[in-house]
């Protein structure tokens, strides 16, 4: 951890119901029993449940975050999509960009930019995902691929303090595989370096994801640039959410 607080990040994609909130109570009561404030957690659930989450998570230190936004600053005539306005307005505090589920749906990198510009306009932290393809891995382009998505990415934005960087290799995301430890190193310290060479950012803040669980926690914790997790499947389940967090600690 080279910041003040680890993050952990529940991304539960498109899952859950009104049922699953129930999940929230055991997590709630761990945040409340351990609030050395050293850690910080924020759910980030589908759309239909935003509004729920958000009174439920009201009187606590967890924050919330949506999964993605259109790129539209205000409302408009876009059937079916949601803008970062809105999502500020039910209390989200942060929303996932650039996530390579929805890059693989065709989401670009200069998309990916817009979205930024207006959610940072708008008021909310970007949690900015980033990572290569297997393919690219192989053909040894990541650190290029990275600087692309990071150069484009950031163009124009103005509130860099307020967002948070993912790294996501994207042949790890629900496979089980990490990477290795030096790879991973490698790789957060390239992001890192380049946010502060580029956009001198001080101190970017540069989490993991890919795979993340109580299995492979104490392996990945060891990599010390890294200022927290992005955590997707095992986010659903409050113990396996709640284990990460402790092992991280222990
Ligand atoms: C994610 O959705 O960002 C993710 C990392 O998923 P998983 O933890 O399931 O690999």
């Amino acid at each position: 951890m080279t910041n003040k607080y680890m993050y952990f990040i529940a991304n539960w994609k498109m899952f859950g119901d009104i049922k699953s909130l129930n999940t929230l109570d055991k997590v709630i009561k761990f945040s409340k029993n351990n609030n050395n404030h050293k850690f910080k957690l924020i759910y980030c659930p589908p759309y239909t449940l935003l509004n729920l989450f958000f009174k439920k998570l009201k009187k606590t230190r967890i924050d919330l975050g949506a999964q993605n936004c259109h790129q539209n600053e205000n409302d408009g005539p876009f059937t079916g999509f949601v803008n970062s306005k809105m999502l500020k307005k039910i209390g989200a505090k942060y929303v996932i960009i650039g996530h390579s589920e929805n890059r693989a749906n065709g989401e670009t990198n200069v998309l990916i930019n817009r979205k930024i510009i207006s959610s940072t306009n708008n008021g909310l932290k970007i949690i900015f995902c980033i990572g290569e393809t297997l393919m690219e891995k192989k053909k040894k382009h990541t650190k290029k691929v990275l600087k692309k998505q990071i150069m484009t990415g950031l163009q124009k934005v103005k509130k860099l303090k307020n967002i948070l960087f993912a790294y996501e290799p994207v042949w790890s995301i629900g496979t089980g595989i990490i990477p290795k430890n030096h790879e991973l190193e490698n790789n957060v310290e390239f992001i890192k370096h380049n946010l502060k060479r580029n956009f001198k950012i001080k101190n970017p803040i540069v989490l993991y994801g890919g795979s993340v669980s109580p299995k492979n926690i104490n392996k990945l914790k060891i990599v010390s640039s890294i200022d927290g997790f992005l955590i997707g499947g095992a986010s659903q389940k409050s113990k396996k959410f709640i284990d990460i967090v402790k092992k991280t600690f222990n």
